[in-house]
């Protein structure tokens, strides 16, 4: 690993008057505030206030009265509101880079292609929107007399509860296709990393968005979560799966629906045809991306025998070559863990897993002499399901390595978690890959590729199946979930049940013969 000299004075775009002007739309009548810090540094950017109940509740009234005249414009003026903003999100990127890592502490490269999220998501809806909310009409049940027209009203008020890996990402992309549909949103986003999402909504707001129409509240989870949910419509979490079974429960006893983004313990297999090159190139940024914090990053590598050796040795020395360290420009290829809690979090999977036998190939250990939250990519062998990063989702830059001896065997390994978020085969034969993924229980498979080509293909939905999550975002159902179906259904004469005075047999024999004609008609 190579040290990156320390070169962290704060980007130009981060001054005081910045931070105070995003924080103060955050409603806080308790006086309650939360110390938001500068992860590279530790030192405090800004006091960020802190929601009550009742503060909750007022945005939520607010957002609701914004939303029924936001929800009466005609579709395309909703719409142009996002084209605006596409231009002013791509020409500010680097600005909102700059928050990202400031509360987040990711590297510079993680935090420029957060930034394009939003983006290809309005992309992808402003086309597809004007198709999903158009009025489908559908036969009746009688041929001719009878109409049935599904319509798609919004939710109301969605509540989004984002975390702190992509919070820019999270806490706007999942917005966009709400807000396109009609509905209001009041998003709790971590209070480690509120800055970025605030910024993402006035941006909005400049592109023409109705102001009240996004409202954000603050404060730890199980202090704001109970309020929000109790007053939202709909709820899009994306967190870890404990809070999505939290967030869930409640959700289901007030009777609304809710998406559930969730963890993973994804696994990568390498096949005995891959190119080796372009597989430990694809693992060195699916374990170490993002500090190994992308809900989609690799946390277990399985190789055959054959290649085992080779792979070891090529993936060791990229991640010893890797520049880590602080730095708001493109220098270092991996940054900083979010905080020094999940810090200690990642060392005691480590620690846990070495006293219980597993080998620490190369790193292992905390790195303060780079900042407070640093982290060494680790590379781990022997790792068994008694150990905590065996089972769990470690969330940090470590990975184990693993042998198998038939695919058979890889598959079963593969499939040997609770989670089911996302997977990577790699394979010279496409097909081969191909059908080796589809055996795996994954919401997201990448053949020749980790993460990306899933993710950023935004027509097909992408989410978790076991404990990695419920529903998903992206492609018609990203939209469509966060709208009811109304069936308005005309009858233009009243021909249906028995005439008064009609003799009933007769009625009846009229009625089933219709049916069999109804069958063959349909049958055409
Ligand atoms: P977390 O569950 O601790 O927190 C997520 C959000 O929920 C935060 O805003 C937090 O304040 C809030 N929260 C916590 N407890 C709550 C409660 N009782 N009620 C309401 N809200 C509550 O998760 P985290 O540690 O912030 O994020 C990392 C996790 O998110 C990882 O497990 C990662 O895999 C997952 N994740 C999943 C996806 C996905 O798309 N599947 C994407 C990003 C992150």
């Amino acid at each position: 690993m190579t040290l990156t000299p320390q070169r962290i004075a704060r980007p130009a775009s981060v001054t005081d008057a910045f931070l105070q002007r995003l924080v103060a739309r955050v409603p806080s009548t308790g006086g309650g505030s939360w110390k938001l810090t500068e992860v590279y540094t530790g030192e405090v950017l800004v006091e960020l206030p802190q929601s009550t109940p009742a503060d909750i509740e007022r945005a939520f009234a607010a957002a609701r009265a914004a939303q029924q005249e936001w929800a009466a414009w005609p579709l395309a003026k909703r719409l142009k509101v996002f084209k605006k903003a596409h231009t002013l999100f791509v020409d500010n990127a680097a600005k909102t880079a700059d928050l990202i890592q400031v509360e987040s502490g990711k590297n510079r490269r993680m935090a420029i292609e957060e930034t394009c999220d939003p983006p290809m998501v309005m992309s992808h809806y402003l086309k597809r929107a004007p198709k999903l909310l158009a009025p489908v009409k559908r036969g009746g049940p009688v041929p001719f007399l009878t109409t049935s027209t599904e319509i798609r009203q919004p939710k109301g008020v969605v509540g989004i509860i984002a975390p702190w890996n992509f919070p820019f990402a999270t806490g706007i992309s999942d917005a966009i296709s709400a807000l396109m549909a009609g509905n209001a949103i009041v998003l709790k986003p971590d209070n480690k990393t509120a800055l970025s999402p605030l910024w993402g909504i006035s941006m909005l707001e400049e592109a023409g968005l109705p102001k009240g129409l996004f409202q954000v509240v603050c404060g730890e989870g199980p202090d704001v979560g109970p309020t929000l949910i109790d007053n939202a419509n709909y709820v899009m979490f994306t967190g870890s799966t404990n809070t999505g079974r939290v967030i869930g429960e409640r959700a289901g006893r007030n009777l609304i629906g809710c998406c559930l983004e969730l963890g993973g313990k994804n696994p990568m297999i390498v096949l005995e045809d891959a190119d080796l090159d372009e597989a430990v190139q694809g693992a060195v940024f699916g374990v170490f991306g993002n500090t190994g914090q992308i809900c989609m990053h690799i946390e277990r590598i399985y190789l055959p025998e054959s290649r085992y050796d080779d792979f070891k040795t090529r993936f060791v020395a990229a991640a010893e070559r890797l520049r880590v360290g602080a730095s708001y420009d493109f220098g270092p290829e991996m940054g900083s863990l979010v905080s020094p809690d999940h810090k200690e979090r990642v060392q005691a999977h480590v620690d846990d897993a070495i006293a219980k036998g597993a080998t620490v190939v190369t790193g292992g250990k905390a790195r303060p002499d780079l900042g407070p939250a640093f982290f060494e990519p680790t590379i781990l062998e022997g790792v068994t399901k008694d150990m905590l990063c065996g089972v769990t989702e470690t969330f940090g830059p470590v990975v184990a390595l693993h042998r198998y001896r038939t695919v058979d065997e890889a598959v079963a390994l593969a499939n040997d978690t609770d989670y089911g978020l996302n997977a990577s085969v790699w394979g010279g034969d496409v097909e081969a890959a191909g059908a080796v993924a589809r055996r795996i229980e994954s919401g997201n498979v990448n053949v020749n590729d980790i993460l990306a080509t899933a993710f950023a293909s935004k027509g097909t939905p992408s989410g978790g199946v076991k404990q990695s999550g419920v529903g998903a975002r992206h492609g018609d159902y990203g939209l469509l979930k966060y709208t009811d179906v109304q069936n308005l259904a005309v009858l233009k004469k009243q021909v249906m049940g028995a005439r008064p005075g009609q003799d009933y047999d007769a009625y009846v024999k009229s009625m089933l013969s219709g049916l069999k004609m109804m069958r063959k008609t349909r049958m055409r």
